[in-house]
């Protein structure tokens, strides 16, 4: 059955629980926060309040997860999120590394940076960009995979003097498969054999026409190693993010992604995590696929730690009793009642499947053995 508590729909709104009580009198409907209410009843409530109702997933559905779509006039701008593809050997660990260690922000931060998946930067024009640093189509596909839409921006990575290659034009296609505008880094520009011009040209038979050749694609020539290029690359992602018009609501609870996660010795486990709507912090219940937990300690790619984190911030969360997948939605509930409810639901769903494909396996082996 379809329902939602009292409490945790207000939650979801952002909204004072005494007012949804009222409101839900209104309607002539008498419930306190822990009491369930229809998902009917629930989306009368929610626009009444102004809001638009989105139902998540089929599994949050039977939950009675609602999730409420946010205002417009609630949201604010959020920095672009951008993920680094090409072929191999063509600068995308070069470029990411030097990206961060051109960071304005980057000198009085302090801190040793380590890796949490993502980092943060800040341009010189004192804007934004979010760095997905797990590069590599797999984890891209493996994060759209499990419905994750992280990416804003791809940004294709190709050897100004090794040109379009086969890694090339798959990063094309999963970006156009993900809707995800390209921008094009044509590398190595520092090396005797450049050719960008070659690289435009080779670009024109996968459909990607860029803005020297009359398309609307944007091509900044680069030097990951001489570190040339990059207050341009920087440019274009922010004019793209722009065009885009990013905006998310930071003035409500937590939903992200699970970028990745691990087990650490000392600490237990790990989950970094995209903030992409409301504001994450310390002490939130959070669920993150089958996993919850109480989040102990928000850290930035500094090891700092954070007391809260907005929309398109990745961050490091500890406190998770378990190591969610990456591509894994993380949202925060209200209970820790709720977040085992949906935890425990989930891993039922899990052993389900699992023993479908037992089930599917045995019949198979039984058919060879036939
Ligand atoms: P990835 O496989 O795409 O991550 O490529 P890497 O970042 O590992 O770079 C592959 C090789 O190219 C390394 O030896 C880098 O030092 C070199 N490289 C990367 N960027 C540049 C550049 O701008 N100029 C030159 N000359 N070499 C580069
Ligand atoms: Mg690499």
């Amino acid at each position: 059955p379809e329902t939602i508590t009292v409490a945790e729909l207000a939650n979801r709104m952002a909204a004072r629980q005494g007012d949804v009580i009222k409101k839900l009198m209104t309607l002539g409907v008498m419930a306190t926060g822990p009491q369930s209410i229809d998902a009917d009843t629930a989306e009368l409530v929610v626009q009444e309040f102004g809001h638009r109702i989105k139902r998540v997933s089929e599994s949050d559905v039977e939950l009675g997860i609602e999730g409420v779509e946010d205002r417009p006039e609630d949201l604010t701008v959020r920095a672009p999120v951008v993920t680094v593809m090409g072929h191999v050997d063509h600068g995308k660990t070069s470029l990411l590394d030097a990206l961060r260690a051109a960071d304005v922000a980057g000198g009085e931060a302090g801190g040793i940076t380590q890796h949490i998946g993502a980092y943060q930067i800040t341009a010189p024009s004192g804007k934004k960009i979010t760095f997905i640093d797990t590069p590599g189509h797999e984890a891209f596909t493996s994060m759209r995979a499990r419905g994750a839409s992280v990416t804003d921006v791809v940004v294709l990575v190709v050897a100004a003097d090794d040109g379009v290659m086969p890694q090339t034009i798959e990063a094309i296609k999963h970006a156009k498969a993900a809707d995800a505008p390209i921008i094009v880094a044509i590398n190595k520009m520092d090396k005797p054999g450049a050719n960008p011009d070659r690289v435009r040209q080779e670009l024109l038979s996968h459909e990607i026409v860029v803005e020297a050749m009359g398309g609307d694609t944007q091509d900044v020539e680069v030097s990951a190693q001489k570190r040339t290029g990059l207050d341009k690359l920087e440019e274009a992602i922010l004019l793209q993010a722009e065009i885009l018009d990013l905006k998310a609501n930071p003035n409500r609870v937590a939903e992200g992604s699970v970028i990745e996660s691990r087990l650490d010795r000392g600490r237990g486990p790990v989950a970094s995590v995209l903030v992409q709507k409301g504001t994450l912090r310390r002490g939130d219940i959070v669920v993150a696929g089958a996993e919850w937990g109480r989040v102990r300690a928000v850290l930035d790619d500094r090891g700092r730690q954070l007391k809260e984190a907005g929309p398109s911030v990745p961050v490091e969360v500890l406190g998770i009793t378990g190591v969610p997948a990456a591509g894994e939605p993380f949202v925060v509930v209200e209970t820790d009642t709720r977040a085992r409810e949906i935890s425990e639901f989930r891993q039922r769903k899990i052993k389900e499947k699992q023993a479908a494909l037992q089930v599917a396996a045995r019949g198979t082996l039984d058919q060879m053995l036939a």
